[in-house]
């Protein structure tokens, strides 16, 4: 069975096509610079090299027919027909959404509706939906949320301490995002642990260029560091994360920034760019403050803080922890981040083993045998979970059409 993962964004359509029987990537690539100048799309082929297309991609239609059709020219004998479903990364799925959905005219609709709660991201995300509703219309189409596995918070997580009118008007609270990866590797560290989820305390932390830890207790989201948006909780590579809103005010009346501008700092010039000056991505920081650069190094520094903090206060939360789980692009590969957050860890009785931490990459459990809290990296794999939520879907969407048959 043929499922495609499809993940559109404002000027972008990243895609992996799985064989469902062995869970394998049969096809990965890349539209970018839909609608601008220099469009392109890069296709690998399972065991082929990469290819790339300079073309005019005048918008995500054009987009995902070129990528239908390189699919198909990929020498794999894949054809559009074959594809069983479809699973979108939706980035907001508000309180409508607490888990994947088949996507109908209801859910098409409400999903237009939540464009309102993600401006940015929901629309190219319901683009692509309708643009494969027309291309592939025997597929079962499947929406898979950023937010959905966050909705288990309680109120008293997710309210806002503000007029409660504004909750009720604007859906003002926090929702969390990267719940795909937080969720599933969970479900895997588990695995690791060799003990059911619904048992555990674990602490997820997804750190790369956005960057959120979720407090999962016996399975179920109960906290999370981002909010409203993605851009509160954690420093981030260019967002600030947590800061007095006091701020937000003074910006606008002594720097004369319109609120899009204010907006805009607190999202892409702020974070360990803002404060290092120098670059958002950490390999870049390490190799600056190993050479003496003390901003790069103050920037490191807060970042590290900001995740131990939140470690301590999700632990409290939960009246414990059994693992911290790191995974994303700085949690999977930075030994030197990794090693920061957890030596401010040991009052916990987490004790690091420094050779386990030496990894990249891969699953790796990061603590002593008499460690009382574990370690574990656990690479995360959000387009698998995106691909078996849509085919468990279609199961059940099949069984249930063929139920309706006999009866
Ligand atoms: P992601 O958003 O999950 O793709 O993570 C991207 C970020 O991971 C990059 O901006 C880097 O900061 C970080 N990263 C990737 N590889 C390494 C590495 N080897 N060491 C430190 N940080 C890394």
């Amino acid at each position: 069975m043929l499922i495609l993962v499809l993940n559109c964004g404002s000027s972008s359509v990243k895609y992996k096509l799985y064989n469902m029987e062995n869970e394998t990537v049969l096809l990965s690539g890349l539209a970018e610079r839909i609608g601008l100048s220099g469009a392109r799309l890069v296709q690998k082929a399972a065991g082929q090299e990469k290819v790339t297309w300079e073309m005019r991609l005048a918008d995500h239609r054009t987009a995902v027919e070129a990528i239908l059709r390189r699919m198909g020219d990929a020498g794999l004998g894949v054809r559009g027909e074959d594809i069983a479903a479809v699973g979108h990364r939706v980035v907001h799925g508000g309180e409508a959404f607490a888990a994947s959905t088949v996507v109908d005219d209801a859910v098409l609709q409400k999903l237009e509706e939540l464009s309102q709660l993600a401006p940015l991201h929901n629309p190219p995300n319901v683009t692509g939906i309708k643009i494969c509703r027309q291309l592939l219309p025997h597929a079962l189409q499947v929406a898979v949320f950023d937010t959905a596995f966050h909705q288990t918070m309680p109120p008293k997580a997710y309210m806002y301490a503000l007029p409660y009118e504004y909750y009720r008007k604007y859906g003002l609270r926090k929702y969390g995002f990267h719940g795909t990866s937080h969720r599933y590797v969970a479900q895997r560290a588990a695995q690791m642990l060799g003990r059911p989820l619904d048992e555990l305390k674990l602490i997820t932390c997804h750190l790369g260029n956005g960057s959120s830890l979720c407090a999962v207790k016996e399975g179920r989201a109960v906290d999370t560091t981002m909010g409203f948006t993605p851009l509160s909780g954690l420093v981030m590579g260019t967002r600030c994360g947590d800061i007095d809103p006091a701020v937000v005010a003074l910006l606008i009346e002594k720097e004369g920034l319109t609120p899009g501008r204010v907006s805009d700092l607190l999202n892409k010039q702020s974070g360990v760019l803002g404060v290092s000056g120098l670059s958002s991505d950490f390999r870049d920081l390490e190799q600056a403050a190993t050479a003496g650069n003390r901003q790069a190094q103050l920037a490191l520094d807060m970042f590290v803080y900001s995740v131990q903090k939140w470690v301590g206060a999700f632990a409290a939360a939960m009246g414990g922890v059994d693992a911290i789980v790191f995974t994303a692009g700085i949690g999977e590969n930075s030994p030197y981040v990794r090693r920061q957050v957890l030596d401010g860890l040991t009052w916990l009785g987490l004790r690091l083993d420094e050779r386990a931490n030496c990894t990249r990459g891969r699953d790796a459990w990061l603590t002593t045998p008499d460690s009382e809290v574990q370690a574990l990296v656990v690479p995360t794999d959000e387009e698998l979970v995106i691909a078996r939520d849509a085919a468990g879907l279609l199961a059940e969407h099949t069984l249930m059409e063929n139920i309706s048959i006999t009866a």
